[in-house]
């Protein structure tokens, strides 16, 4: 099969490769459109390489059924799939508290085995067991269903900061995360106010309904967010973006009883200093969410299929998997929204 393999740091070539076949309990996946996230080009640029090269990135992945192995059952060759990237024990105290993105033994696509940017995708028996492989409608397009992965991250981390209809979501960053974020608050019924530095990406995240678009390099952002939230600050803020610096100067404009969200991965080694009175007498919850668990992927998957949040706009890229190097270059240098692999 062809598959876009990583050999090193910004080495990545596009070869012939073993073409993957299903043990007991396996799924093969033949690739139908493959998801290009932030956390692959972080990972190409260097960011948490794995030490087993050459790998294949790539979490995000819709396709067909091309085998199942032994004992599979409940599946066909033919079937149309979307894919939870994440292989799970089922049996460890975070998995059995649902908690399965902390499971202790966890490993999954683009970690731990080959990712999706390949002609076919192996699935261990961890993701077929736990329910991760998941039957498409006939009628719902690849393209939507690709977007199920990021969804459910965004999904996950609204969940844990509680957001109620009526109530303001700051969104720090309006990157293909931050407008998926947008998408989410706003199907919650939210106020949304998002900032960046981008004026491209806020007319993008204007249109697709933020309330409030911000610029701090052109306004006193912090000023107009207290005018709009009455001087108490927003009840939820999300930092889509993994710098420490600007996580850090924004963390009071958390109203007073509210929640801020860490959910870009910031780089290893840097701090924040955060004031601990403010904490205790605000009763803020300062948190971190990632990923998101099987049954939150399929929530998310019947949002999709339910057509109650238009996900498609979010691709503004498509490439083909010999174009992959093309792709990486558009998403270094923020050309594009969110690009896809179709083959
Ligand atoms: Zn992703
Ligand atoms: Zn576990």
């Amino acid at each position: 099969m062809k598959a876009a393999l990583v050999h090193g740091k910004g080495d990545i070539r596009i070869e012939e490769y073993p073409t993957p076949s299903a043990g007991e309990g396996e799924i093969i996946v033949r690739t139908k459109v493959s998801g290009i996230c932030a956390t692959d080009i972080k990972t190409l640029l260097g960011q948490g390489l794995p030490k087993d090269l050459p790998t294949i990135l790539g979490h995000e992945v819709v396709g067909e059924i091309a085998e199942c192995g032994k004992t599979v059952s409940g599946y066909h060759v033919g079937d149309r799939v979307a894919v939870y990237p994440i292989a799970v024990c089922g049996k460890c105290h975070f998995c059995k508290k649902g908690r399965h993105n902390l499971c202790e033994n966890e490993f999954g696509l683009a970690h731990g085995i080959e990712g999706g940017f390949a002609e076919y995708v192996r699935l261990p028996k961890e993701i077929v067991n736990i329910g991760g492989v998941v039957k498409l409608p006939d009628d719902l397009s690849y393209e939507k269903a690709v977007l199920t992965e990021p969804l459910s991250c965004v999904y996950a981390s609204l969940k844990t900061c509680k957001v109620e209809a009526g109530s303001h979501v700051l969104i720090l960053g309006a990157g293909p995360m931050g407008l998926m974020h947008l998408k989410m608050a706003k199907w919650a019924g939210a106020k949304v106010i998002s900032v960046d530095l981008l004026d491209e990406r806020l007319e993008t995240a204007r249109k697709m309904g933020a309330d409030y678009c911000l610029n701090p390099g052109k306004t006193d952002h912090k000023a107009e967010i207290r005018k709009i939230t009455d001087g108490k600050g927003a009840e939820t803020v999300i930092a889509s973006l993994g710098i420490p610096s600007v996580i850090e100067e924004h963390l009071t404009l958390t109203r007073k009883g509210g929640t801020f969200n860490i959910f870009g991965g910031p780089p290893a080694g840097q701090m924040i200093s955060v004031d601990p009175r403010w904490l205790h007498y605000c009763e803020i919850n300062l948190t971190g969410t990632f990923a998101a668990s099987p049954v939150q992927f399929r929530e998310c998957l019947d949002i999709i299929i339910r057509n109650e949040i238009e996900v498609e706009d979010i691709i503004s890229d498509r490439f083909s998997l010999d174009d992959f190097l093309k792709a990486v270059e558009r998403a270094r240098n923020q050309k594009m929204i969110r690009g896809i692999v179709v083959f």
